[in-house]
């Protein structure tokens, strides 16, 4: 599963590219910044 990323969260360009190694890796072609997203289970409702 991959996530889409519209923004570096560094610098805020648009311009990122997918790494395969580690997986889920993002690159920003601008600020050379490396990151990766970690998906994070909506929190429950309405369950006490
Ligand atoms: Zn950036």
């Amino acid at each position: 599963m991959r996530l889409a990323l519209q923004y570096c969260p560094y610098c805020g360009e648009q311009d990122l590219r997918p790494r395969e190694d580690p997986q889920g890796a993002w690159e920003c072609a601008d600020c050379r910044s490396t990151f990766v997203l970690t998906p994070v289970p909506a929190p429950a409702r309405g369950n006490p």
